[in-house]
């Protein structure tokens, strides 16, 4: 199962913020868009950064209510581990595992195309599952 097989159920679509946008800005993305991370960008194409909840969490618990008026970039992951189209989701699932976060921007030629989750593989390998159990109770069924 590739990222493209992954992507290509849920969309190519990317909530994106700006570095200079402020914390308490990017928590009502997060909440209104219902997801956990925003990849951090000037232009929606180049990746600057990756904004999580848990660099929410962690600036409130640093600097209190203070933190919501800080900069995005102030409490971003710079370091953003990104995949290709044609990355092995399975692969992707132990870099999250290992790396303990949750998401993965995709990225083709410098340009942002797409985010995998956690919960996208997990969902993509359960039907894929479901169906292999389906073909296999038809090919007993029909032997
Ligand atoms: P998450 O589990 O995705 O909510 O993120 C947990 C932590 O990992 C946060 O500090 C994020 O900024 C960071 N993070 C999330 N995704 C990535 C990624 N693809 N590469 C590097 N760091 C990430």
């Amino acid at each position: 199962m590739t990222v493209r097989q992954v992507l290509s159920g849920k969309g190519a679509d990317v909530v994106t913020i700006a570095p200079d946008k402020t914390l308490a800005q990017a928590a009502k993305l997060l909440a209104d868009k219902r997801i956990g991370a925003v990849v951090v960008s000037s232009d929606e194409k180049a990746v600057a950064g990756i904004l999580s909840e848990r660099d929410i969490i962690r600036a409130l618990a640093r600097n209190g209510a203070a933190a919501l008026d800080q900069k995005v970039a102030d409490s971003m992951t710079r370091d953003v581990v990104t995949c290709s189209m044609q990355a092995d989701a399975d692969h992707l699932m132990r870099l999250m595992t290992d790396g303990k976060f949750r998401h993965v921007p995709v990225v083709e030629d410098g340009v942002l195309v797409g985010i995998v989750s956690i919960g996208d593989v997990v969902n993509r390998r359960l039907s894929d599952i479901e169906a292999e159990q389906q073909a296999l109770k038809q090919y007993i069924a029909s032997a």
